[in-house]
């Protein structure tokens, strides 16, 4: 594909800025081309990746295979190889912060800790399958890290989180959020002595409750179905990017470089680690702001900000009884249970949520009764009696408080709040 592409390219001559922009319905429209192995075929992907058995498992025994959730628009899937694996394992010893330092020095190899993941584990999703792929690897492992699912009712995590005493918790910022808020009311007995976020934006106010909760420290990181370990912070709350593998290039809505200090529409990454699947100048989606000043902490690598997704947790039901229900979660049902992914959730009320879609076709329409259903059946397995959903075909999407356009938003302008 690239070939072709770039046919009438002097390649000894031309910068990064030369090729160029590509994004995810390019990727999955062109797949069978775009990747360098002939073999791989995205119709025996898709049949790979509808087996929640087959999490983890080496496909033609060389790959390792992922699937973006439907945040922007329709999944897309990603192919490992060992380089590209080997760059993740060793950013992930190497880079990730040092939250406890002795510990670090008498446990290098973090033998002793025991990890809980709590998201999305039913499908191959790019944190679950590199968990998972270190269960298989080893099985000392195996014992010691866990992936529990966030689709069950909170009370039935928390249960086992206790029952496992991590020693680190990884997972959203929501997530994290809410069981910080678990263990501030008591119906939380463990306290891990790390917490590791990412995802999603992690504000102030929560970072603040979880540290508070859990009395640990916190590291956040930024990664992508498309570079899993994009960025982690330092232990003075920066975010420094791992320039060395992977180039992030903040660009306006026309696709020019924006200054150092400002954010742009959106970000296009060249990842140099994976030669099988090769992303080069693809449009992330997410506003970044790159910085040209060094760290106090002292690291060499880059500075930059993000304003990732903002997506809010939903209190459902009344004053005397309700349920927090996460909004990854809410997602996530939507999309497995009906196949909608341009959808947006707005809480209208205490019991009220609008599920809608921008596009107004029969097979829209479809899919909205579809998700309806899914999303019914998923809030009463959450214990959230009485909710009713209306449903909207056709419909633009309500900017939410970030400024960004989120899939769950809460707009409660009656008197029920947090
Ligand atoms: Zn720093």
């Amino acid at each position: 594909m690239y070939r072709r592409m770039l046919r009438h390219t002097d390649l000894d001559k031309a910068c990064l800025e030369d090729l160029p922009v590509m994004r995810k319905a390019d990727l999955m429209n062109h797949f069978d081309q775009w990747v360098t192995d002939p073999a791989i075929r995205l119709d025996d992907l898709r049949r790979f990746v509808s087996d929640p058995h087959r999490i983890a498992e080496s496909y033609m025994r060389r790959y390792l295979i992922w699937e973006s959730s439907g945040s922007s628009g329709e999944p897309a899937i990603f192919v490992q190889d060992a380089l590209a694996l080997a760059v993740f394992d060793a950013l992930d010893a190497i880079r990730r912060p040092m939250l406890r330092p002795m510990r670090r020095l008498f446990d290098p190899w973090g033998w002793s800790e025991r990890m809980a993941f709590v998201g999305a584990t039913n499908g191959h999703f790019a944190s679950t399958v590199s968990i998972e792929r270190l269960r298989r690897l080893n099985p000392l492992f195996a014992q010691r890290l866990r992936c529990i699912s966030f689709m069950q009712p909170l009370e039935d995590i928390v249960r086992e989180i206790d029952a496992m005493v991590p020693s680190v918790i990884a997972t959203y910022p929501s997530a994290a959020a809410l069981l910080a808020e678990e263990r501030t009311q008591g119906r939380m007995n463990t306290a891990p002595r790390e917490v590791w976020t990412g995802g999603e934006n992690l504000s102030p106010a929560n970072r603040e409750s979880i540290g508070r909760a859990f009395g640990c420290a916190l590291a956040n990181s930024y990664g992508a179905s498309e570079f899993l370990s994009l960025a982690f912070e330092c232990e003075k709350g920066a975010m420094h990017l791992n320039s060395d593998w992977a180039i992030l290039e903040s660009v306006d809505k026309r696709g020019q470089a924006v200054p150092f200090g400002e954010a742009g529409a959106t970000v296009l990454l060249t990842n140099l680690a994976n030669h099988v699947q090769p992303i080069i100048r693809y449009d992330l989606g997410d506003r970044v702001t790159l910085h040209a000043h060094r760290c106090r902490c002292g690291s060499h690598l880059p500075l930059i900000e993000i304003e990732g997704r903002c997506e809010e947790t939903l209190r459902l039901g009344n004053e005397r009884s309700s349920v927090c229900v996460l909004p990854l979660a809410l997602s996530t049902a939507i999309e497995e249970g009906s196949g909608l992914f341009d959808f947006q959730l707005v809480q209208k009320g205490p019991c009220d949520l609008i599920l809608n879609t921008a596009s107004k076709s029969a097979e829209a329409e479809e899919l909205l009764q579809k998700a309806q259903c899914a999303l019914a059946d998923f809030l009463r397995s959450q214990g959230a009696a009485g909710v009713r959903i209306a449903c909207q075909a056709g419909e633009p999407r309500q900017v939410g408080r970030s400024g960004k356009v989120s899939r769950v938003v809460r707009d409660l302008t009656g008197g029920f709040t947090k």
